[in-house]
C-alpha cells in the first residue's frame, strides 16, 4: 500500500511517523511545499520576541530524520499541485527544479493546514507588513526589526547628522493568540505596540467579562487596545514608515504592522477533488477523519470537526486536535478502529506571566445556539495554599448544565498554575463529568501546589450546592430587581460599594434578620461569594428568599484581580 501525506507539519508529520510505527511494509511520501516539516510553528511568536533564540530550535525533525528513522520517503519544498481521485494520482511540483511529476496513492492524507487571513485591503503589500505562519516569516520579521538601525528606512534628521531611528512603533491587526502573543513579544522587543481589533473585545472564544480582565492586563503591560475597530487601508508615509488607517477615521503609525487576522481552512486540493466541503468553509470529514471519498483523508485546520459540547460543526485551528487527528487517519488507514471524539477547543494563552484558558462552550455560544438549560458560576480560589508563599488569585467561570450537571465550559485567568486547572476541567469535561464528579476530584494537594480543596474540587462544590438548592444564587445583571445585602465588613465598603445594597456584616445577621424584607428576594454580597453563601444558608433557614450573588464584589471589579 502507497500512501501519501499532503503537508508535514503538525498533523501531517504524526499521521506519517504514526503510520510508520504500525506498519514497517507500507510506502509512505510526506510532501511539504515549505522549506521545513514538523517544525514549531507555536513557537514563532517567541522566536521573533528573542525568547527562543536560535531558528533551529523551532525545528523539531528534519526531511532527514523522516528519511532514516522512519524509512518516510519526504520531500520538502514540493507541492501538490494536482489530485486526481478516480486515477488516485497526484502531481506534484519540485520548487527546486521546476519539474513536475505524477504520483500513485492507495491511500490519500491531507494536513494542508490553513492559510492567514490577509483580506485585499489597499496597501496590505507595502514593505514592513508582515504575518506570523512560517519559520521564514518569522526569519523575515527578525530581520526587519534588526535591519531598523542599519537601513534607510525611518532615517530622520537631527541637529544636522543623519540618524537612523531604530523601528519603535508596531501595530498589530488582530486580537487572538497570534496577534496577543506576538504583541507581547513586540513589548519585549521594546516597541509600542497598538493592537487594533474588530470586535469589542480580544481573545473572542472568552466570554466578554473574562476577555475584560486580559485587557485590562495587557494595557497595563504596554499593549495599547483599539477596539470595535477595523483596519481600512496602510500607507506608506514620507519618511518610510507606515500608517494604519482604520474604519473610525484614525491613524496609527508604524515601523512594522502585524497581520493576525486568524485563518481559513487551506481547502483549494480537496475542492480540486471534489471533496465535500462543509457550512463552515473546511474539509468534510468523518469521526475517523475519512472524506466523502473513502480513500482520501484529512486532518487538522483544514477539516470542519463536531463541537463537543454544542454538536456542531466548527473550525478549530490548535495543534492539539491537528496531532491527534493525524495519529488516528494513520491508525484507521492500518486498520484499527479509532474515532475523534470531537473538539472542545481547549486552549491556553500566556501573557505577561499571566494565562487565560478555557476549554468547552462559553456563555455566548451557548445563547447562540440557543441553549438555556446551563448556569453559570463565578469564583476566585488561590492558586495555592494561601499561607503558602506566592499564592495568586485565579479568576474562574465554569458552565454546566442545570438539569443534570453536565460541566459545558470552563474559562480561568491568573498567574498561577491556570493550566492545570483548565486541563483537569477539559478531561472532566471530555469523559461527560459533571460538577459533582469535580467535587469528588482526587486531585495533587501539598500547600505550594494546590489546595485541600482544590479550585478544580471547590468549583464543583460551589456548582452542586446550587443544582442542590443550597445556594440559589444571581448575578450582576439580575441583581437590580431584589433586595441587595452586603455581607462584608465596614471597612471594605470604604474600598468598593455596591450602590443601593444594605450592609450587615455576616457576624452580625442572625441578631439584625429583623431588618431584612420577608415579601423580596435578597441578594447576597460579599467580595467573592464564601461570606455571602454562609448568609444565604442562614437566611434560607430563616425563611428569608435569598440568593448568593455569584462572584460578589469580584465578578463586578474582576478587572482589579490581577493588578501588581
Ligand atoms: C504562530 C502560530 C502559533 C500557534 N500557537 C499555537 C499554540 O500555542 N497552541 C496550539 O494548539 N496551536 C497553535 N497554533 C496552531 C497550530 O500550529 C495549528 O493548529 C497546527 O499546526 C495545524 O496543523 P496542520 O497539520 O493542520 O497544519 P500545519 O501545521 O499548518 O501544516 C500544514 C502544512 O501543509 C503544507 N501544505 C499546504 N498545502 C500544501 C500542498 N498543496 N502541498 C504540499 N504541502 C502543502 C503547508 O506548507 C504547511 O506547512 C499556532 C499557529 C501559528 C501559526
Amino acid at each position: 500500500m502507497k500512501v501519501i501525506i499532503v503537508g508535514g507539519v503538525a498533523g501531517g508529520a504524526s499521521c506519517a511517523a504514526r503510520l510508520r510505527r504500525l506498519d514497517e511494509k507500507v510506502e509512505i511520501l510526506m510532501v511539504e511545499r515549505g522549506p521545513y516539516v514538523s517544525y514549531a510553528n507555536c513557537g514563532l511568536p517567541y522566536h521573533i520576541g528573542g525568547v527562543i533564540e536560535k531558528e533551529q530550535s523551532l525545528l523539531v525533525a528534519s526531511e532527514k530524520t523522516f528519511r532514516e528513522q522512519f524509512a518516510i520517503d519526504c520531500r520538502t519544498r514540493c507541492e501538490v499541485v494536482g489530485v486526481s481521485p478516480e486515477k488516485k494520482t497526484v502531481e506534484l511540483k519540485n520548487h527546486a527544479t521546476g519539474e513536475v511529476t505524477t504520483e500513485r496513492y492507495d491511500k490519500l492524507v491531507l494536513s494542508p493546514g490553513a492559510a492567514s487571513v490577509r483580506p485585499p485591503l489597499p496597501g496590505i503589500d507595502l514593505p514592513g507588513i508582515f504575518q506570523v505562519r512560517t519559520v521564514p516569516d518569522a526569519r523575515a520579521i527578525r530581520e526587519w526589526i534588526e535591519k531598523g538601525s542599519l537601513f534607510l528606512s525611518g532615517m530622520n534628521s537631527y541637529s544636522g547628522f543623519q540618524t537612523v531611528r531604530p523601528k519603535t512603533r508596531a501595530v498589530v491587526v488582530g486580537g487572538g493568540f497570534i496577534g496577543l502573543e506576538t504583541a507581547e513579544n513586540l513589548v519585549h522587543r521594546g516597541f509600542d505596540v497598538t493592537l487594533v481589533e474588530m470586535l469589542d473585545q480580544i481573545l473572542a472564544p472568552l466570554d466578554q467579562e473574562m476577555a475584560r480582565i486580559v485587557e485590562g492586563y495587557v494595557v497595563r503591560h504596554g499593549i495599547r487596545l483599539a477596539l470595535n475597530d477595523g483596519v481600512a487601508e496602510f500607507k506608506q508615509t514620507a519618511n518610510g514608515s507606515l500608517e494604519v488607517l482604520t474604519k473610525s477615521g484614525k491613524a496609527y503609525p508604524a515601523d512594522i504592522v502585524i497581520i493576525a487576522l486568524g485563518v481559513r481552512p487551506e481547502t483549494s486540493l480537496a475542492k480540486m477533488a471534489g471533496l465535500e466541503i462543509g457550512e463552515r468553509g473546511g474539509i468534510r470529514v468523518d469521526e475517523q477523519m475519512r472524506t466523502s471519498n473513502p480513500d482520501i483523508f484529512a486532518v487538522g485546520d483544514a477539516v470542519e470537526v463536531k463541537d463537543f459540547v454544542t454538536g456542531q460543526w466548527s473550525l478549530i485551528a490548535l495543534a492539539g486536535p491537528a496531532n491527534r487527528q493525524g495519529r488516528i487517519a494513520a491508525d484507521v488507514i492500518a486498520g484499527r478502529d479509532s474515532r475523534f471524539r470531537g473538539t472542545q477547543g481547549t486552549s491556553i494563552i500566556g501573557l505577561f506571566g499571566a494565562a487565560a484558558a478555557w476549554t468547552g462552550a462559553s456563555e455566548k455560544t451557548l445563547n447562540r445556539v440557543g441553549d438555556k438549560d446551563f448556569e453559570k458560576i463565578y469564583l476566585y480560589p488561590n492558586s495555592h495554599a494561601g499561607y503558602y508563599p506566592g499564592a495568586r488569585p485565579i479568576a474562574m467561570k465554569v458552565i454546566f448544565r442545570k438539569s443534570d450537571g453536565r460541566l459545558l465550559g470552563a474559562q480561568a485567568l491568573g498567574e498561577d498554575n491556570v493550566d492545570k486547572r483548565i486541563s483537569a476541567l477539559a478531561v472532566a469535561l471530555q469523559m461527560g463529568g459533571t460538577i459533582y464528579d469535580l467535587e469528588e476530584a482526587e486531585l495533587c494537594y501539598a500547600p505550594q501546589f494546590g489546595s485541600a480543596k482544590d479550585p478544580v474540587n471547590f468549583a464543583g462544590m460551589v456548582a452542586a450546592d446550587v443544582l442542590r438548592g443550597d445556594m440559589p444564587i444571581s448575578h450582576w445583571d439580575s441583581a437590580g430587581k431584589g433586595f441587595l445585602l452586603d455581607v462584608r465588613e465596614p471597612a471594605e465598603l470604604a474600598v468598593e460599594h455596591a450602590p443601593g445594597a444594605v450592609n450587615i456584616p455576616l457576624g452580625q445577621l442572625r441578631a439584625r434578620l429583623g431588618e431584612l424584607p420577608r415579601d423580596r428576594e435578597i441578594h447576597v454580597i460579599c467580595r467573592s461569594g464564601g461570606r455571602a453563601y454562609y448568609a444565604t444558608r442562614i437566611l434560607l433557614q430563616n425563611g428569608f428568599k435569598a440568593r448568593t450573588l455569584s462572584g460578589g464584589m469580584l465578578s463586578r471589579y474582576h478587572a482589579l484581580l490581577l493588578v501588581n
